[in-house]
């Protein structure tokens, strides 16, 4: 009999993707998947550390999801990484501890628990392109629109952050073989790829092709102006981008290539100077919206989401209303923000003046409800515009379709005809804080 396996993803959508390829690689080893936990055989985890939330809820989710049939406990991802042995400390049923680069191993140590031969196995190891190697062109199950991650790790070490020490110093995959499963996902049906790195815009892959020359490693830009020339592609989008990578040529792109959304997530953080210099982000507040500036005179069409951190250590209120001024000044169309987060391993964590969690909150209440009124106001000039919309989900209600413009914009119609997987035009007739809706034109 085969073994049934069901997989649970928390984060960001790097971890969508490395799930995608874990789900392929599973079923090519004979695993068939269910959406049913207590139907499983193994239940697979793989987790987010970017936040202290994250990383709790998998240890609470392992309790709810496993059952009698449940045979083997994977844990991946970055709280695996992170955490490594710490795993088998805190949760005795956990079988396998496995890091984000070796995925790909994944059936191998399964067998070796199912047969006994082993109890606990971890492998934390950083194997660079191995998994892209094992997973490249074998995954059948296309969708419409695609995660290809280009790029990798991240050497800036802000000090918030736990990228550098969850997936590892920063490299790029070769361009070739980048566009070879972007053709080959483009051949099968999808619309829109979207390219995924930790710090996207620093892509410096080997070139396409050998005989280019010896220095001849690609930058995004050129990686993109590659990928816009393939047969079918309709919508292209990039994530996430660090401020200091934004180069004139990347901006350019914006306005040469009309299957490249208009539209960039720039995270910008906070909006104090000061801060910054302790986030160790590498740029000042004027700078960033300098480069927003020369963006928008680049390419006019440019819009931007952020992300924002509230109540990182020592942020005053004066700190503070200088990040709100930058929402105000900026006007973005989307953005995230959230409270700071302590993480282990981390600069700030080890940081003195730690803020209370209640002066986070409030910190954060006002920062959305200045958020907010900018998305509203960016969503009812809308109307009256004709968008162009990828559809991806059904709405509450019956014949309802929810998709996304070019600047990541929700917009909701009503129609009798499926549309998912869809572009159409629709003329915006209405706005609200989350949503525009419309008509199929
Ligand atoms: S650039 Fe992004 S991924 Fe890299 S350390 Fe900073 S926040 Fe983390």
């Amino acid at each position: 009999m085969q073994e049934t396996f069901y997989i649970k993803v928390y984060g960001c959508q790097m971890n969508v993707y490395d799930a995608k390829n874990i789900i392929g690689t599973m079923e090519r080893h004979g695993f068939v998947r269910t959406i049913d936990p207590k139907s499983a055989d193994i239940l697979i985890l793989y987790t987010c550390n970017i936040r202290e939330n994250a990383a709790r809820k998998v240890f609470s989710a392992i309790g709810m999801l496993k059952s009698n049939r449940t045979k083997v406990v994977a844990i991946g991802g970055c709280v695996a990484q992170a955490e490594k042995e710490e795993i088998f400390k805190k949760s005795k049923i956990v079988n396998i501890v496995f890091g984000p680069h070796v995925y790909h191993k994944l059936p191998d140590y399964i067998h070796l628990i199912l047969n006994g031969e082993q109890s606990k196995i971890i492998d934390v190891s950083i194997e660079k392109f191995n998994k892209f190697k094992e997973t490249q062109d074998k995954n059948n199950n296309v969708s419409f629109s695609e995660f290809v991650t280009i790029q990798e790790g991240c050497d800036n070490f802000c000090s918030y952050c736990v990228v550098p020490y969850t997936r590892g110093r920063e490299y790029s995959r070769a361009a070739k073989d980048i566009i070879l499963d972007i053709k080959r996902l483009i051949a099968n049906g999808t619309k829109e790829i979207i390219l995924l790195g930790q710090n996207v815009n620093s892509y410096n892959g080997e070139a396409a092709y050998i005989n280019i020359g010896a220095s001849s490693n690609w930058k995004l830009d050129r990686l993109l102006y590659e990928i816009a020339g393939i047969d079918g592609i309709k919508r292209l989008r990039y994530t996430t981008s660090h401020p200091k990578d934004m180069t004139v040529d990347l901006m350019m792109a914006h306005a040469k290539i009309t299957v490249l959304a208009p539209f960039a997530h720039v995270p910008i953080q906070s909006g104090s100077d000061r801060i910054l210099k302790l986030m160790n982000r590498g740029y000042t507040a004027i700078e960033y919206l300098d480069k927003l500036k020369t963006f928008q005179t680049v390419c006019p069409s440019m819009q931007f989401s952020s992300d924002f951190i509230v109540g990182f250590p020592t942020e005053t209120l004066e700190d503070f209303g200088a990040t709100v001024q930058i929402a105000n000044v900026v006007k973005y169309t989307v953005s995230y923000a959230f409270k700071y987060s302590r993480r282990d391993s981390t600069l700030a964590s080890k940081m003195d003046g730690q803020i209370p969690e209640h002066e986070k909150e409030s910190r954060l209440e006002v920062l959305q409800n200045s958020l907010s009124q900018h998305q509203i106001s960016r969503n009812n000039s809308l109307i009256g515009q004709v968008q162009w919309v990828l559809f991806d989900k059904c709405g509450k209600r019956k014949n309802q379709y929810i998709g996304k413009n070019a600047y990541m914009q929700s917009v909701v119609v009503e129609c009798e005809t499926n549309l998912i997987g869809e572009f159409k035009d629709i003329l915006i007739e209405s706005a609200g804080m989350n949503s525009v809706y419309g008509k199929v034109l």
